[in-house]
């Protein structure tokens, strides 16, 4: 009796993992990333540093994929250089462009910091002024000294879920220094 009984709670834990399994497994194998195709031609020197910042993003999240853009495609996001503070003008989601501004690099801002923040404008993300060098988002409100080009993982995790419900974010201008 005592058996029988293990053997049919055994059963009832069994059917609930599978279940468990079979509604955790869904929806990652019906997510392919967005692709977002960034145009870097016009960063002058920053070329390089825009390409790292986009990498930092891919390395951190799943639902969305910074390109190069191809020749003959228009561009999701187009970043350019000026004497100006570090911007961000998010159009839409993944859409708009940004500024590379060589006044907060003057200044001392670690660039690939600077890149990866702006991308991160262009992915949903407001500025959150926090002082912490462990977000990126909270910009020039970190020392100067701040060489953390990361975001950290609420951050990456706010973008993932930015990208999987295709969240509506409103147009505006984002400034390094605000
Ligand atoms: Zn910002």
């Amino acid at each position: 009796m005592l058996v029988k009984r293990l053997a049919v709670s055994l059963l009832a834990v069994f059917a609930m993992a599978g279940a468990n399994v079979v509604a955790h497994a869904e929806p990652a194998a019906a997510a392919a990333p967005r692709i977002l195709y960034y145009d870097a031609s016009q960063a002058q020197e920053f070329v390089a540093v825009v390409h790292q910042g986009a990498q930092i993003w891919n390395s951190k999240v799943a639902n969305v994929r910074l390109e190069p853009v191809p020749a003959g495609r228009t561009p999701n996001i187009r970043v350019s250089a000026d004497n100006g503070w570090p911007r961000a003008y998010p159009a839409s989601l993944g859409n708009g462009r940004w500024v590379m501004g060589r006044e907060a690099v003057n200044d001392g801002y670690y660039p690939p910091r600077i890149a990866a923040h702006e991308f991160g404008h262009l992915l949903g993300l407001p500025d959150r002024r926090t002082g912490l060098c462990t977000d990126l988002m909270s910009g020039s409100s970190a020392p100067i000294s701040c060489t953390n080009p990361n975001p950290n993982a609420t951050e990456s995790a706010t973008v993932d879920r930015n990208f999987r419900r295709s969240v509506t974010i409103p147009a505006r201008e984002y400034v390094w220094v605000g």
